[in-house]
This record gives structure tokens, C-alpha cells and sequence, in this order.
């Protein structure tokens, strides 16, 4: 079957499906993305990631193209057409083709909208869960406004490769006082000695995470002890248990950082109770 991707108000076959050579995303990466889970092919947390959507293009001062009820009609058909089940389904938009110009173009200048769905392999999925994954640490050498999701990533490519090639999943950012920021697509999470669920302050320095936003619900209803701060690299090392979330990942235990085993090197217990039961506290649509 031959994937079906949603592109400027049109379904198109996956080899036909492309975008100008003069769009600004692709010249400027001026422009903004959302994934959401896609699971028994339902959309996970549509809410959430289409407000978060909202504001990532208020911010850049990029137009809204279409409601977000059609949006979510289009996210909808996008799924369907490709016959995700359990996957993800992706949105950019960005603000359009110009002539290039770095400056904003013309008042009126159509938005570009891009949606793609993509099946996920549950099961081995289920098995890195089972094993955890390793990351590294690199410094953050990204923008101020991390907080927007915007298609320029080039620091989180560069960083996600650097991992790869160091045989991990993920590379956690750390800023200039060794702290940890984030995932290069994921947000980053320790348990420390004493039971404390941490994970960094949502101001710019990191995305705020939808996968985020909804486990810190969880954690409030199950009455765990939560606390919202900055965390070192060394703590880290130190630390029981760690892991990683984002809408992809949900929650990933994390084994090894920098080589070193995480507490006994095996998942932790919180983190693979916190990923069974995630979905209880998601919104289903
Ligand atoms: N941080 C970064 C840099 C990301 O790119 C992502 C997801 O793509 C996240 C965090 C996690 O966000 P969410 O839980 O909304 O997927």
C-alpha cells in the first residue's frame, strides 16, 4: 500500500507528495511541527498538542491556515488513508513560498501545511522499553526559544547523531551550570535516592512536553512526590532511576548515561509502572 500524504489542501501519493523549492521551511526552517500518538487509531493528547501548535505559531507570527477542527479532520484522514493503527501522525506548517527574502513575506502569503502518518513497531518498542536505553550528554548549544516547536533543529540532528555514533538513543542537553536540559526529542526525567520524581522547569530553556504536561497530572493523582527543578549531569549519574518522554517514546527507562549504569542498570520500576499505565491519564479523541 502506497503512503498518502496531505499537502496543501490535497491527498497525494507518497512519491508525488513534495513542497516548492522556494518554501520557507525548507530555506529558513521558518516554520512549526506537532507529532501526536496515534494509538488503536485514536489520537493521544489532540488537545494539548493542537493548543501547543497555536501557540508555537503565535509566537513566530505565522498564521493559523485552517481551524483546528479542520485540522484535526485532516489529521484524521491522514491516519486512516495510511492505516495507522499505532504510530504517529505528523503536522508542519510554515509560512509559505516566497521569494526568498528573509524578512516576512507579503501580508496574504498562504501558510504551507504538510500532514503525515507513520505506523510504529509496538512490540519492539515494548522490548527497548524492557531493556532501556542509553544516552549521552552534550552541551546545549541551541537558541534561547527552545519553547517553540519550530522545524529548525539542526542542534538536536547534530546532537541525536552524536549518540548514535556512541551507540546510545538519546543525548541529553546540558546547559553552561551542568544542568540538564533536554532530549534532542524528548524531555529528560531522574528518581532521585530519596524517591523524587524531578524533571526540569518548562520556561524557555526547554519544549514543554505534552508527554510531559500529562505525566505530571499522573504523578500528582497517584500522590508521588514530584518536584519541578533544574538537575546535574552528576545527580543524574547518582540517581535511582531516569528516563525519557515525548509522544513517540511515551515513557523510556533510561540504563545508562554516559556509559555509566543507572541505579542497578536495569529499568527502574517507577519509570516501567509510569509507561504501563500512561494512557489512563491521556485523553483518547
Ligand atoms: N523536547 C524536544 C526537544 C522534543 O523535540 C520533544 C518532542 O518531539 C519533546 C521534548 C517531547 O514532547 P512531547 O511529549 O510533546 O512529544
Amino acid at each position: 500500500m502506497s503512503r498518502i500524504a496531505f499537502v496543501n489542501g490535497r491527498y497525494l501519493p507518497w512519491r508525488q507528495a513534495s513542497v516548492h523549492i522556494e518554501d520557507r521551511g525548507y530555506q529558513f526552517s521558518d516554520g512549526v511541527y506537532e507529532v501526536c500518538e496515534v494509538r488503536g487509531g485514536r489520537l493521544i493528547d489532540e488537545r494539548l498538542h493542537m493548543a501547543r501548535l497555536e501557540r508555537s505559531l503565535k509566537e513566530l507570527r505565522i498564521a493559523m491556515p485552517m481551524s483546528l477542527k479542520a485540522i484535526g479532520l485532516v489529521m484524521r484522514e491522514t491516519v486512516a488513508r495510511n492505516r495507522v493503527r499505532d504510530g504517529l501522525v505528523y503536522i508542519q506548517i510554515t509560512r509559505g513560498v516566497a521569494r526568498r527574502d528573509h524578512a516576512f513575506p507579503a501580508a496574504g502569503t498562504a501558510p504551507a501545511v504538510v500532514v503525515t502518518a507513520r505506523g510504529l513497531d509496538f512490540a519492539s518498542n515494548e522490548r527497548t522499553a524492557a531493556e532501556g536505553i542509553a544516552v549521552v550528554t552534550v552541551p546545549d548549544n541551541r537558541w534561547e526559544r527552545v519553547d517553540i516547536k519550530s522545524v529548525s533543529l539542526l542542534p538536536n540532528v547534530l546532537a541525536k547523531q552524536a549518540a548514535r555514533e556512541q551507540g546510545a538513543k538519546e543525548a541529553w542537553f546540558v546547559d553552561r551550570d551542568g544542568r540538564v536540559t533536554e532530549g534532542s526529542s524528548t524531555n529528560a526525567w531522574i528518581v532521585t535516592r530519596d524517591g523524587e520524581v524531578v524533571t526540569r522547569p518548562a520556561d524557555n530553556g526547554i519544549l514543554r512536553g505534552i508527554t510531559r504536561t500529562v505525566l505530571i497530572e499522573a504523578l500528582k493523582a497517584q500522590g508521588l512526590t514530584f518536584k519541578e527543578r533544574a538537575f546535574t549531569v552528576e545527580e543524574a549519574y547518582g540517581a535511582r532511576e531516569a528516563f525519557i518522554t515525548s509522544a513517540s517514546m511515551i515513557v523510556m527507562p533510561v540504563t545508562r548515561i554516559d556509559g555509566r549504569p543507572v541505579g542497578n542498570g536495569a529499568p527502574g520500576l517507577l519509570a516501567s509502572a509510569l509507561r504501563r499505565d500512561f494512557h489512563r491519564y491521556a485523553e483518547w479523541a
